[in-house]
């Protein structure tokens, strides 16, 4: 998501500047009871629901993004418009966001969205799709603050009622963290569910090899929502592997079909889920953080995840109790 993969904080001018406009935002949204309530994902190879529901049908044809690990629902036209998922392709036009051999992020994430917009109509109708941008221009952009407003408009604009933020990560520091990570918020725990939901299609398919869903209520883009929000790193550019698939189009395929059907799914058997509720507390204690810091947070999650499952890498006890930690530049 950072420019160059090189997360560092800005002037503190930037900073709060846009830590008065979060305010400004937290004071228009009328404040509710925070819900909690417990989802248990469904494996689609395990949910009856297939193969008794009429209203679904059950894909097995062999386009080179099916895979057996999962079970693709194709959702009748009920012509009614259960929800609206706004996906936004990160970056654009002259912001190419993370370079890595030459490729740009801001093509791999359009390339991508694009993808997971198309999938998602073909396997659910009754869901209304909507992208920020379906090009590379981006004529809104005059600097990061527009470009943020620009996006988060979209979700009013558009009435959505769910909206996906899709990057590729970087961390030049070390090539050997991997893996895909989900913001959202801390308080919301439909999105928490319904990117679980994501990230295990996606392992399912071998997209990835492990993920993180992190709350983090600095990042803009989610904690200025109004509705389900997540900002979802698809990998990282700087390792091998990731930057494989990544950039590969048929496993971009593969990877956009998992995401659209854990989202066309993730609607389905949750009819009623509640609308994101805005915390009151959500935004007043903490310093929002530029856009581009997060990387670091990220990379840490991810590098932590590895050594969990690695006794052998050494240990950074800092990096878990601080999430503001920034690498030495
Ligand atoms: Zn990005």
């Amino acid at each position: 998501m950072a420019k160059n993969g090189s997360p560092k904080l800005k002037n503190p001018k930037m900073i709060a500047a846009l830590y008065t406009i979060g305010l400004c935002v937290v004071s228009l949204v009328i404040y509710g009871t925070l819900f909690t309530r417990t989802y248990t994902p469904i494996s689609a190879k395990d949910d009856p629901v297939a193969e008794s529901d009429p209203n679904t049908t059950t894909s097995s044809n062999h386009s080179a993004a099916d895979d057996d690990s999962i079970t693709y629902k194709t959702y009748k036209d009920q012509h009614e418009t259960v929800a609206t998922v706004l996906l936004d392709a990160g970056h654009g036009g002259i912001d190419g966001g993370n370079v890595t051999n030459d490729v740009l992020e801001k093509d791999l994430n359009l390339s991508i969205t694009n993808k997971v917009a198309q999938y998602l109509k073909e396997l659910n109708p009754n869901i209304d799709v909507k992208v920020t941008r379906s090009t590379d221009e981006t004529p809104w952009f005059e600097d990061e603050l527009s470009d943020l407003n620009y996006r988060l408009e979209q979700q009013k604009t558009q009435n959505a009622d769910y909206f996906f933020s899709i990057h590729c990560n970087a961390f030049g520091e070390d090539p050997t963290v991997e893996g895909m990570v989900f913001f959202v918020n801390p308080t919301d725990t439909v999105m928490k569910d319904l990117v679980n939901k994501i990230g295990d299609n996606l392992t399912a398919v071998g997209w990835t090899q492990n993920y993180n869903v992190i709350d983090y209520e600095l990042l803009q883009l989610v904690s200025m929502s109004d509705i389900h929000s997540s900002l979802v790193e698809l990998g990282y550019m700087t390792n091998e592997f990731d930057f494989q698939k990544l950039t590969d189009p048929t496993e971009q395929d593969k990877a956009a079909k998992a995401i659209a059907a854990a989202i066309s799914d993730y609607i389905m058997e949750n009819p009623d889920a509640p609308d994101y509720v805005k915390p009151s507390e959500q935004n007043s204690e903490v310093s929002n953080a530029p856009h581009a810091s997060i990387d670091s947070y990220a990379a840490q999650q991810a590098q932590q995840s590895q050594q969990a499952a690695d006794p052998n890498a050494s240990q950074n006890p800092e990096a878990a109790q601080d999430p503001n930690t920034q690498p030495a530049q």
